[in-house]
């Protein structure tokens, strides 16, 4: 019942979508199915249903090339699957100028890593993060004085620094990063607050691109 009753809200959705929005923006559609897609950025996000990509950058269809999967994991370069496919096709094909790892707070799959025992029966999901379980170390390392939800926000930052060390262990992003062709950056979109943190190498820290109250910038601060 719950299904059915949410697939008709889907499809007055589709309605809407092509009442409004697409007969606006008909031209630009248009133009996408004539000349294809030229995205600069390839922007990495969790599956959580709260990040929306589009919405929270204010961007267009065919402005970002989005690869979602739990936890904006980037498998190192020798586990080859679909999100390495993702990055090589955007690298190397569609030639985007940016590459952005995009997390966010209250993300399950970075609580799951700090309590593994949650994900025990789900053997995808366990083997899949398994990529990811050195921010488990880190964590108990550096962080074992905070409190449960700012161990797992603490997590979602070292996660993303962790997968842009992985995805410089691609040979053909290392190649495009080293010629400047190319520029890789951390986000941490706060669900609560709609503020989105970017990572900044020269502090260390990530610190609020913007708020969307116009509040001064903050810091999330991290342990090295
Ligand atoms: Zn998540």
């Amino acid at each position: 019942m719950r299904a059915s009753l949410m697939m008709e809200k889907l499809v007055k959705g589709i309605h809407s979508f092509q009442k409004h929005f697409f007969t606006k923006h008909q031209e630009l559609f248009e133009q996408l199915a004539s000349r294809g897609q030229n995205p600069e950025t390839l922007f990495v996000t969790c599956s959580d249903s709260r990040v929306d990509p589009n919405l929270i950058t204010n961007s267009r269809p065919g402005d970002l090339f989005i690869v979602r999967n739990v936890g904006n994991v980037i498998p190192r370069p020798d586990l080859p699957g679909g999100t390495a496919a993702a990055v090589e096709y955007a690298v190397e094909v569609l030639g985007v100028k940016d590459i952005i790892v995009c997390g966010h707070t209250q993300c399950g799959a970075m609580a799951s890593i700090l309590q593994p025992e949650k994900m025990a029966s789900l053997q995808y999901v366990k083997r899949w993060l398994a990529q990811t379980e050195g921010v488990r170390n880190i964590i108990q390392t550096r962080y074992g004085h905070l409190p449960g939800d700012a161990k797992v926000t603490a997590a979602v930052a070292e996660n993303v620094l962790m997968q842009l060390e992985h995805l410089r262990a691609y040979p053909f992003v290392a190649e495009k990063l080293d010629a400047g062709k190319l520029h890789i950056a951390g986000w941490i979109f706060e669900i609560g607050t709609g503020a989105i943190h970017g990572f900044d190498p020269d502090t260390g820290e990530f610190t609020a691109i913007s708020s969307a109250d116009g509040a001064a910038a903050e810091t999330m601060h991290r342990q090295e």
